[in-house]
């Protein structure tokens, strides 16, 4: 895993690349991003940066995320309810799959070797070389299904 300053000095290094000025705002949009663990909608990190820079525009929130996701430190999902979300992406060692409630919209993460490593015969037996993969196993989470009417009120992404 990549550590926070290793990932903002990449991010860093993306702005010069593409010949944008580091700015306090772009940096805030980084840090905020970074130190987060959930899987953020623009608006979501938008609303996280602003507790740290209230002066941060949405379209900056917007392209910066872009730029992220363009070098790779962040990664873009779509789950099944069409709202694009973003997490720190993966180091190979760490790379995780993702489980959904259907009902309350929790996300838990899990990896498992066995899984992994049944993807990559699968794949080889059918003459591929496995670049990436997604996995999402959509379901009811336990606290969905014991609350009355249960599960949290917001979802903790
Ligand atoms: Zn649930
Ligand atoms: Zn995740």
């Amino acid at each position: 895993m990549q550590s926070r300053s290793e990932r903002f000095a990449a991010f860093r290094r993306a702005l010069k690349d593409k010949g944008l000025k580091s700015t306090a705002q772009r940096d805030a949009i980084a840090q905020t991003f970074f130190a987060t663990t959930r899987h953020m909608s623009i608006d979501d990190l938008y609303q996280e940066v602003r507790k740290a820079n209230p002066r941060v525009g949405y379209a900056t929130v917007y392209r910066t995320i872009k730029l992220l996701k363009d070098c790779e430190l962040a990664d873009e999902r779509h789950f099944a309810d069409g709202q694009t979300r973003y997490e720190n992406a993966d180091s190979e060692e760490d790379h995780h799959d993702h489980l959904i409630c259907d009902k309350c919209e929790k996300i838990v993460e899990f990896n498992d070797q066995r899984l992994e490593l049944l993807q990559e015969e699968i794949a080889t037996n059918l003459g591929f070389v496995l670049a990436r993969h997604r996995m999402e196993l959509y379901g009811i989470c336990r606290e969905c299904r014991e609350g009355a009417g249960g599960g949290r009120r917001r979802p903790e992404r």
